[in-house]
């Protein structure tokens, strides 16, 4: 078995956004030379998530719309005592935070639409995503 391990970084210049990676993924994955594997994708830090969904515009606006009516950035939260991320950390649990995919024949196994995004909540500062292949 074979691994490689390599790190994406991010300091995005809005506090939400979601940033695209499927490409900077699969330059990683060809590097690594493994045809056969598993690749974990984690954000590093607990207001950030890496997801799965379909590159379009409409429908990452909806997922922002409808975590903030879910969880409000701006509300009162017990966390936001000398922070004010209480509702980055939750939007990350809610959206899912990491991602494990499949590597076939040296190349991501995605589904026909399937992108993988990264998602930042509490962004203007620098954050790390781990990408770690294990395979032969
Ligand atoms: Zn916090």
């Amino acid at each position: 078995m074979r691994s490689k391990t390599e790190y994406l970084e991010f300091n995005t210049k809005n506090k939400i956004e979601f940033i695209l990676i499927t490409h900077e993924i699969e330059k990683i994955i060809a590097k690594s030379e493994i045809k056969e594997g598993i690749i974990l994708i984690n954000p590093m830090h607990i207001t950030t998530a890496v997801i799965v969904n379909d590159n379009e515009s409409g429908l990452l606006s909806d997922f922002r719309r409808t975590l903030e009516r879910l969880v409000p950035y701006n509300e009162k939260y017990s966390h936001n005592i000398g922070e004010d991320n209480a509702a980055a950390h939750i939007w990350r649990q809610f959206i899912g935070h990491q991602v494990v995919m499949a590597i076939t024949n040296g190349k991501l196994d995605l589904g026909p639409w399937e992108q993988i995004f990264y998602c930042e909540f509490d962004g203007q500062r620098r954050k790390r995503v781990l990408v770690k292949i294990i395979g032969e």
